[in-house]
């Protein structure tokens, strides 16, 4: 699979887990060859599976709101999902489907190349970031495994509840300055060394948040703690003072 479209077109076909079996179409992943910025879902939902396409419900439309709020469109960026068929009845995906599905996402991301991947929600993150919650981890970039990766939660958690909409608006007006620092970062440094700041702060980063776009960046691996020193050796017992021959214990 040497380009985005040969890999739609395997996935189309695919027969390679139980969600072949149940789906109307296959929803691949649909954007630009050259996009800066990979957005990543669970899965295809009831509209998406009769369209053929990512995120074309409610929940799409709220991620081309959130798009728009930060002055962009679909079409300028990428979106693909975990698994590309429809788990029935808008189920999680089972591990197995996952990761019978992985190697299309894999390619994807590795055609692509993508200046950042956003994870929308708790399947996508745990790709990047296992063992983690969402809420735990959303609105901070990593670095994994080369990837700049930023979590955010799915839009569709963002129709359920007032307050995780207003999250997930949060995180993703953090966006643009995240891509402003990516690409003066992706620059040789010859043309970045003048560049001593990003963007203004976000006015929108509340105060217990990191205000500096640096900031937001993964912090090195602190330094490893030194190990603990051994425990004192264990005081050898002393030798009984027996009295030699001729003298007298005195006490
Ligand atoms: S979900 Fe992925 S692995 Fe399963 S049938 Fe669809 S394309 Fe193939």
């Amino acid at each position: 699979m040497d380009t985005l479209a040969e890999i739609a077109r395997v996935v189309n076909a695919c027969t390679d887990c139980q969600l072949h079996a149940g789906r109307t179409n296959a929803v691949p992943g649909e954007g630009p060859d050259a996009a800066e910025l990979l957005f990543i879902g669970e899965g295809p939902g009831f509209h998406e599976d009769r369209q053929g396409r990512p995120f074309v419900g409610p929940a799409g439309n709220f991620l081309e709101d959130l798009l728009q709020s930060i002055g962009m469109t679909r079409d300028q960026v990428y979106i693909a999902n975990m698994v590309k068929c429809r788990p029935p009845d808008n189920r999680d995906p089972v591990p197995s489907e996952i990761a019978a599905c992985s190697k299309y996402l894999d390619r994807q991301i590795e055609l692509l190349d993508p200046l950042l991947i956003v994870t929308l929600g708790r399947f996508s993150t745990a790709r990047f970031i296992p063992g983690q919650s969402i809420s735990r981890v959303r609105g901070r970039l990593r670095r994994v495994n080369g990837r700049h990766v930023f979590p955010i939660m799915h839009p569709a958690a963002g129709l359920r509840r007032q307050e995780m909409r207003a999250a997930i608006e949060e995180d993703f007006a953090k966006i643009p300055g995240l891509l402003d620092v990516l690409r003066i970062q992706s620059e040789p440094a010859s043309e970045n060394a003048q560049v001593r700041e990003p963007m203004a702060p976000f006015d929108a980063v509340p105060a217990d948040r990191p205000h500096s776009l640096w900031d937001m960046l993964e912090a090195p691996e602190p330094p490893a703690a030194p190990p603990p020193p051994d425990p004192p050796a264990a005081e050898e017992p002393e030798e009984p003072n027996e009295p030699l021959p001729g003298q007298q214990r005195l006490f």
